[in-house]
């Protein structure tokens, strides 16, 4: 015995058939096309089963349609199982209509039944059933309910039989009977009389002027083209059953479609989440960023004044890093113990620590959102719109989870459930300015755009917006994938957002921040230290007769200035090279090195008062800041992309594509400031 699956996309088809088959399918193709055709046999028993393609009706305009009505109609399935989505009764029924029409046997399974009610969806099952003349079982794939009744329902092969049904206005009845006199040694189907009726050239049996005449009267007599008139009929016919059978209530309002009306209002829901999102980077990095950085600065490498918004107090404090090169000095230590103490690992961890305060407040923020349910609503609202860039709503998840770090961000990439938006989630994750990055951020937009900075910072993510829509948009392009998937269904609702959660997420993530700081950033930038401070033949750089330009690093670093001269406006920067390559090792590592370079070639604590880097200006700083976002991600970062891609091949050619944009974005930038300049 034979039987198929034939219902709406999403209507829950692929479910059922896992459920009732279990592990015995194959999976195949179907002739000529590439749609996938999943064949195995029902649990417990020798039926086949076949999941055949979405489909809306029976008419060939699709593939899937074409596919399908082969199917039904060639291979003639002894049975057919008619999923129908619950929720969604109108559209599913119009197949259902058709499929009455076989010549077969047809069994409805009211899917979904699981959420009717919270839908405010009441269905009369036995009415149902009489209305349709066939059987009806109500079931849930998903939550397991009805399938027992289903399948021996199947099995014992005991369906209403349903053909010969009329539901056309009896004018139509007549006229299709006359047509199935008129080939009576055809013996006609009702589903081809009707094809024949709407003209269906794959049903003509002859060109008929009698056929063509009672066709015609009737589109007199509807005033529309016949194939609309059934179509409408059809409708008329549902529109009867939903009366009799169906009963819609709108739900009660609950306070979360209150937030909902609001939050995920069709205009307000992008201009709302930008604004919260605003919110939390004025937050974080506008108010507490002035509040502490200064001070945490002071704090590491001395100060002699505090200032608060603009305003300077009185606050003189030797710093750490200076009181240990003292005591080290004062103590006859050598001047590169000291300045190993005090360039290199107190500078350079500290200004990583520094911008701890305002990542704190920032995860607090973001914890906050994600628990409330507030981001897999919106994740949700956008699933139509991210659908259109070949990404899925869920994918928002990744990226905000990536505005910490990019490696769980692309661990969540799992949630996504189709392999092309997955892999394109996993790809774009890293354009996320990930909270490595923003020190970075910080530090540039806080020294040249004041009191904007945090304006600065939001322009910066909208950009990483922008390109991440812009690189779907191109690699869907390039990649031609075209496999439809199925919308978010199951929301979370708003909730309170939970203390221990929040505090365990902010800890996590700040603790494994700090952690770097200790140890891969202190590394490097004492290692960063020593290139700084040796030349090639390793002669200690005191600042006297040698300098910092014959350094290790320098040498390094003039190998690729040129690549970074266009975008820093015409300038050929060692430092600025050296310091974004550091930026693959970890993104904070970038500010790092300028400071421990800067210090060493005595600008003192103003990164930007060094000669080094004074040449920098608000439009080279923008272009800067816009390559280390959006080049390649550090090491951690490129093996979670290695790991989730599952293919060294396809991580080579995102790390090559994410570069070359950021590079060719970021020159564009620094161009257009060298034009204005
Ligand atoms: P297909 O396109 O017809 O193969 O549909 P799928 O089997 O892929 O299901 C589409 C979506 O509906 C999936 O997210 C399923 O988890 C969900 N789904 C399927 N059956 C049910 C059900 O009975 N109840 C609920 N709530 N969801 C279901
Ligand atoms: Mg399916």
């Amino acid at each position: 015995m034979k039987c198929a699956l034939v219902g709406n996309q999403n209507s829950g088809k692929t479910t059922m058939f896992n459920l009732l088959t279990g592990l015995n399918q194959t999976v195949g193709n179907w002739p000529g096309v590439t749609i996938e055709r999943k064949e195995g046999t029902i649990k417990g028993s020798d039926i086949t089963l076949v999941d055949l393609p979405g489909i809306y009706s029976l008419s060939p305009y699709t593939a899937e349609e074409e596919v399908s009505r082969k199917f039904v109609l060639e291979e003639k399935p002894d049975l057919i199982i008619n999923i129908i989505d619950a929720t969604s009764i109108e559209r599913s029924l119009y197949l259902t209509t058709q499929l009455l029409e076989l010549n077969a046997k047809v069994v409805i399974a009211l899917n979904m039944a699981d959420i009717m009610q919270a839908r405010g969806v009441f269905i009369d099952v036995d009415k149902l059933s009489k209305l349709l003349h066939t059987t009806v079982v109500k079931v849930s794939a998903l939550k397991k309910t009805g399938i027992d009744a289903l399948i021996k329902t199947i099995e014992s092969g005991e369906v209403m039989e349903n053909n010969h049904q009329p539901i056309y206005p009896l004018s139509i009845e007549e006229c299709l009977s006359s047509i199935g006199e008129h080939y009576a040694d055809h013996s006609l189907s009702r589903f081809e009389l009707v094809k024949i009726f709407e003209r269906d050239e794959a049903f003509r049996i002859m060109d008929d002027d009698f056929v063509e005449k009672r066709i015609a009267e009737k589109e007199a007599e509807f005033g529309m083209d016949a194939e609309q008139l059934i179509a409408s009929l059809r409708y008329d016919f549902i529109a009867e059953i939903k009366k009799g059978a169906v009963e819609v209530k709108k739900p009660k309002v609950t306070l979360t479609d209150k937030i909902d009306g609001v939050v995920l209002n069709r205009f307000l829901a992008i201009p709302i989440f930008i604004l919260i999102m605003g919110l939390v980077y004025f937050l974080s990095v506008g108010v507490i960023g002035q509040l502490t950085s200064d001070l945490l600065d002071g704090f590491f490498n001395g100060m002699e004044e505090f200032t608060i918004f603009g305003k300077a107090y009185p606050l003189s404090f030797i710093g750490v890093g200076p009181y240990f090169a003292s005591l080290i000095l004062n103590s006859g230590g050598s001047s590169w113990a000291a300045s190993l103490v005090k360039d290199g690992v107190v500078s350079g961890v500290g200004a990583v620590i520094n911008f701890v305060p305002q990542l704190f407040v920032m995860f607090i923020c973001l914890s906050l959102l994600e628990t409330s349910g507030y981001m897999s609503r919106i994740a949700f609202f956008l699933d139509r719109v991210f659908k259109k860039f070949g990404l899925s709503g869920k994918s928002l998840i990744p990226f905000i989870v990536g505005s910490g770090c990019s490696v769980p961000g692309i661990m969540t990439a799992r949630t996504v459930e189709n392999e092309d938006e997955r892999k394109m989630t996993i790809l774009l994750t890293p354009f996320i300015p990930c909270s490595a990055k923003l020190p970075i951020i910080a530090l540039f937009a806080g020294s040249f755009f004041g009191q904007y900075a945090w304006l600065v910072t939001l322009s910066l993510y909208l950009l990483a917006v922008l390109v991440i829509l812009f690189s779907a948009v191109l690699i869907k392009k390039v990649r031609k994938s075209s496999s439809d998937s199925s919308f978010i269904s199951e929301l979370p609702e708003y909730h309170a957002p939970s203390f221990r959660y929040v505090s365990r997420d902010v800890w996590d993530r700040t603790s494994a921040f700090l952690k770097r700081a200790g140890t891969e950033i202190l590394i490097a930038s004492v290692i960063v230290w020593m290139l700084t401070s040796f030349t090639w033949d390793w002669k200690y750089i005191d600042g006297s007769n040698l300098t910092v330009e014959s350094s290790l690093i320098a040498g390094i670093g003039n190998a690729f200035s040129w690549a970074f001269y266009p975008m820093l406006g015409g300038h050929f920067s060692w430092a600025a090279a050296v310091s974004a390559l550091q930026g693959l090792i970890a993104k904070e590592q970038v500010i790092s090195s300028m400071d421990v370079i800067a210090g060493i070639s005595g600008g003192g604590k103003d990164i930007f008062a060094s000669p080094i880097f004074s040449f920098f200006d608000g439009w080279s700083a923008y272009a800067y800041m816009v390559f280390n976002l959006f080049s390649a991600p550090c090491v951690a970062a490129i093996g979670a992309m290695r790991a989730e891609f599952g293919s060294r091949k396809m991580t080579l050619k995102a790390i090559l594509y994410q570069i070359s944009f950021a590079w060719v974005l970021s020159t564009l930038i620094g161009l257009i400031g060298w034009g204005v300049r």
